[in-house]
């Protein structure tokens, strides 16, 4: 079973990765991807097969950690004798409240629940993702994993995540099974499967470029590093688009470029993205 759980939730990281894609470069060619998928699929058992389907089209997110007895997508606490047999392996368990199949890790990273804003006003637009303290004007790091750790470690200093080792680790997995790097000097690292908490994310700039996938000969300039809750699956490639929407013009991207503060960065984004994340 450890074996099936493991396809899964590789399966799902295909998925996840497939939709992005779609998002990202709609005009890709995603044959390798979509291959790999039915591959993993045709050898998973009938009933699985047909299980993850299901609840796949239904959620998004099929295959969540559980974490410390918590459902980390719904958030109910498990009965002990569950999160037991989670623990054995013996069988695919799933969740008696949100159905997903669920699986054991100690480590998931955890989102604290800081306030982005401490003015306790309802936030809109941007600001519900991030703010002017996860503002990075200069990335020192001239490669891609010294950027994320960078725009990780502003995120774990201003306690909005933690165990930024783990963080990195997820993000280099996910850089691993195809280059979150664009055109357009645009990168979006990212991480899923947080444990409660907001979608949030940091920003950094790389004015002279740095190779951020280091096949491709574009550089990269504007960095997004993003977590990503179990919760928020299909919500983040609505955001995902709205930044690359905001960013499409060459004018857009020079202006976010010609900050050298946080405090210009932030308001520059805000600026930018105010029709495209209302
Ligand atoms: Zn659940």
């Amino acid at each position: 079973m450890d074996r099936i759980l493991k396809q899964l939730i590789q399966l799902q990281e295909l998925h996840f990765t497939l939709l992005e894609q779609r998002t990202l470069v709609p005009k890709g060619h995603l044959v390798d991807l979509e291959n790999a998928i039915k591959a993993l699929m045709k050898d998973l058992p009938q009933g699985i097969a047909t299980l993850y389907q299901g609840l796949q089209k239904r959620n998004n997110a099929a295959v969540v950690p559980e974490t410390r007895g918590t459902c980390t997508a719904c958030g109910i606490s498990l009965p002990t004798s569950l999160t037991a047999a989670i623990l054995s392996k013996q069988r695919i368990q799933q969740c008696p409240n949100c159905l997903r199949i669920l699986y054991h890790f100690e480590g998931a990273p955890r989102q604290l629940k800081r306030d982005l804003d401490q003015t306790g006003k309802p936030r809109a637009g941007v600001a519900r993702f991030s703010s002017a303290e996860l503002m990075l004007p200069r990335i020192e790091a001239g490669n891609r994993d010294d950027a994320i750790s960078e725009l990780i470690q502003l995120m774990a200093l201003k306690e909005f995540v933690e165990n930024p080792e783990d963080l990195l680790a997820a993000a280099l997995r996910r850089e691993a099974i195809v280059s979150t790097a664009l055109d357009h000097g645009l990168a979006f690292p990212h991480v899923r499967g947080i444990e409660s908490g907001g979608l949030t994310f940091s920003l950094g700039l790389k004015k002279r470029g740095f190779k951020f996938d280091p096949y491709a000969g574009r550089l990269t300039r504007i960095v997004f590093f993003i977590v990503v809750p179990s919760a928020t699956s299909v919500f983040y490639l609505q955001v995902l688009s709205g930044l690359i929407e905001a960013l499409r013009e060459d004018s857009a991207r020079k202006k976010l470029l010609a900050c050298e503060t946080p405090e210009q960065m932030w308001t520059a984004l805000k600026g930018l993205t105010q029709k495209t994340i209302p």
